[in-house]
């Protein structure tokens, strides 16, 4: 199916994708979203108590909140992966694995990352009902109970620290007895009296009823399992970078595989822009709110190329 020119269409069905769209269309540009996702990673989150002006509300509310507000600009919204990108004749072709076909004037990457799961019972069946994959979002919410933290990483240490400060008790499993984290945010979570570190051991499954109350862990040289009783699991181990996805789009990557982008969060091809987790902007946080304000700036970035391309391509 072919269908008109769009100004631009931008890919990724999450918070930055979002307000990419709705400050798209606010420039008058014809928008297009095509997302395989609604809601991206939220749509895994519980309760969103940190972004500006939504107090408490639940991630799936929210979701509805931004395709409420596209949909105000009468964005379409297509729920489809795209499968590349290709540019002809001073456009973008954008082909899905539907089957569709879409052309751009410009095209805004938003398809943020793949969070790196455990693979143990338990995770999918108690997500959001006790398992969760963001410490900083999501330690308010387990103010007095017991949590364990599972990683080694800088992300599991920052996550260990700051439940630390809400939590009775913190857990701290890691499969090796080093950490990758730097040694300072060690030292910090080892002088915590609230937390426990659990080294050398690996989760085995997740348990609850309605919600998580507990983690089997199992000690790596004598294969001696025990339960931790808790009521909240924060899996830090990682992220996937949309790296072959770059890789087929052209676009250069970063040296661990997100889109490279500048301030004005342009990519290494011109006329293609990038927002949200997926680049490779990292000042240690990523949340809905930086995702958003990126996609915001990608938007205006993206019309600011659409006008002066116009004025070039008549003059
Ligand atoms: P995202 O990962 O949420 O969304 C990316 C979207 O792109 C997904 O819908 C995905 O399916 C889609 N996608 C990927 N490849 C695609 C392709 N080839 N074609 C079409 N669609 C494709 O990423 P984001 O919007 O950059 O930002 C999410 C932010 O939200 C993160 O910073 C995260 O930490 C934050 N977050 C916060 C909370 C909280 O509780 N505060 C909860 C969840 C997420």
């Amino acid at each position: 199916m072919q269908t008109d020119t769009h100004d631009v269409v931008i890919v990724g069905l999450g918070p930055a994708a979002y307000s990419a769209a709705l400050y798209s269309a606010r420039f008058m540009l014809k928008t297009l979203v095509v997302g395989e996702n609604m809601g991206g990673q939220l749509a895994e989150a519980g309760e969103v108590d940190d972004y500006p002006g939504l107090i408490g509300v639940q991630a799936q509310q929210m979701i509805e909140a931004f395709n409420e507000h596209v949909k105000k600009y009468s964005v379409p919204i297509v729920l489809d992966r795209v499968e590349s990108i290709k540019k002809e004749d001073g456009e973008f072709l954008l082909n899905t694995q539907g089957g569709s076909e879409f052309r751009a004037r410009a095209v805004i990457l938003a398809v943020g990352v793949e969070r790196r799961r455990l693979n143990v019972p338990g995770e999918l069946e108690f997500l959001g009902k006790g398992v969760s994959y963001c410490s900083v979002c999501d330690a308010p919410l387990f103010k007095g109970k017991r949590v364990v933290v599972i990683g080694g990483g800088d992300s599991a240490l920052e996550g260990a620290e700051i439940l630390s400060r809400y939590a009775s008790k913190v857990y701290l499993v890691h499969r090796r007895n080093e950490f990758r984290a730097q040694p300072i945010y060690v030292e910090s979570v080892k002088k915590k009296t609230n937390v426990e570190f659990v080294l050398n051991s690996v989760v085995k499954k997740i348990e609850g009823e309605k919600t998580v109350n507990g983690v089997v862990v199992e000690e790596r040289e004598r294969n001696a399992q025990r339960k931790l009783e808790v009521q909240g699991v924060f899996i830090e181990i990682g992220f996937e970078p949309p790296k072959e996805f770059a890789k087929k789009v052209g676009v250069e990557t970063d040296p661990n595989g997100y889109i490279k982008v500048d301030e004005w969060m342009r990519t290494s091809v011109k006329g293609v822009f990038a927002a949200g987790d997926c680049t490779s902007v990292w000042l240690g946080f990523r949340q809905v709110v930086t995702a958003a304000a990126q996609g915001a700036v990608a938007a205006h970035s993206a019309f600011k190329y659409v006008i002066e391309n116009k004025k070039s391509l008549s003059a």
